[in-house]
């Protein structure tokens, strides 16, 4: 394992670069994996909502890495972190490839990167999720229910939420990815479908109105997905005047600040906005502080 530190301006930690090994390859859902890949310094220090950049080790196509948010963190039998597992979906070139990876295949990684969610604090934390944007929810999800620890020195929350929800949505049932691994005592799982094959009929915000409906009172939403879906829950949240944060999946190229290809529209005052780079200053924002498209 090799390793180099970066530490720029804005970055909530500083970032090592690591030759690492993939360990174990999981068929989640259709076109959906989660890798797990031996990096016990990125395990030690990733906390829920952060990413990492990752690309194979060798070639140069694609020359670029490509961001991806931690799906939980395995430890060794004594209980140290040694690994990190991510969840995907293929979508393009990278996805396609990494699709093939198997046992023994080496990359290249850096992170932690970006700021992940806070750790909450409210009555009932809700946790909405469109396609594979559901993989930052099983780290928030076992850190705020004490299942597990992340982060070096490990984060506590101040004070536990009495419910946690994660209400997740896929257009069709052959797209749930890792249902086994969110059956966690204390979580509360609801699922829609756009199709109906499974759960609720509709969109994951009908049953994100339907929690807010029953009570709004101390209630707090972290959301990732598709941008039309995080406006949608923006909204809804804003009506009900419930703090909303928004994990964006904007595309980026070096995943550290220098190149400002991700930057996101953020209000600075009530008719101004400005620039902000979604991989050091996000991806986890505020969602009343974003300028959202509905595309
Ligand atoms: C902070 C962060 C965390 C992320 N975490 C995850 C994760 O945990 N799991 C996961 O599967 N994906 C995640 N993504 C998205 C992931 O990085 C992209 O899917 C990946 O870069 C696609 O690479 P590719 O080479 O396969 O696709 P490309 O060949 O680069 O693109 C193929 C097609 O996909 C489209 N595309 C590329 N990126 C995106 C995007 N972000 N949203 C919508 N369309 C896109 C392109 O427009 C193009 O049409 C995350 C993105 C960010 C910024």
């Amino acid at each position: 394992m090799t390793s180099e530190e970066i530490c720029l301006p804005g970055m909530s930690s500083c970032a090592g670069q690591y030759v690492a090994t993939v360990s174990r390859v999981r068929h989640l859902a259709r076109d959906t994996w989660a890798v797990r890949v031996e990096c016990p310094q990125l395990a030690e220090t990733i906390v829920p909502g952060q990413f990492f950049m990752i690309r194979p080790l060798t070639g140069s196509d694609p020359l670029l890495g490509r961001p991806f948010a931690f799906y939980d963190v395995c430890c060794n039998d004594a209980g140290r972190p040694v690994a990190v597992e991510f969840g995907f979906v293929r979508v393009g070139k990278m996805t396609t490839l990494m699709s093939h990876w198997r046992e023994g295949e080496q990359v290249s990684l850096w992170g932690p990167l970006g700021n992940g969610f806070p750790v909450p604090a409210c009555e009932h934390l809700i946790c909405v999720a469109g396609g594979i944007g559901q993989t930052p929810f099983l780290g928030v999800a076992k850190e705020v229910l004490g299942l597990a620890e992340y982060g070096n020195p490990p984060r506590q929350p101040a004070t536990r939420p009495s419910k946690v929800t994660l209400c997740y949505g896929v257009r069709s049932q052959p797209w749930l990815a890792g249902l086994d691994d969110f059956k966690l005592p204390g979580l509360e799982l609801q699922i829609a479908t756009d199709d109906g094959s499974f759960g609720h009929h509709g969109y994951v915000t009908s049953l994100l109105r339907n929690q807010l409906q029953q009570n709004r009172q101390g209630v707090h939403v972290y959301c990732c997905g598709p941008e039309p879906m995080m406006k949608a829950t923006a909204e809804i949240c804003a009506a009900e005047d419930v703090p909303c944060w928004l994990s964006l999946e904007t595309p980026m190229a070096c995943g550290f600040g220098a190149c400002f290809s991700c930057v996101t529209r953020v209000r600075v005052a009530a008719d101004e906005w400005d620039y902000r780079r979604t991989c050091v200053e996000g991806p986890v924002f505020r969602a009343d502080q974003l300028v959202l498209s509905d595309h």
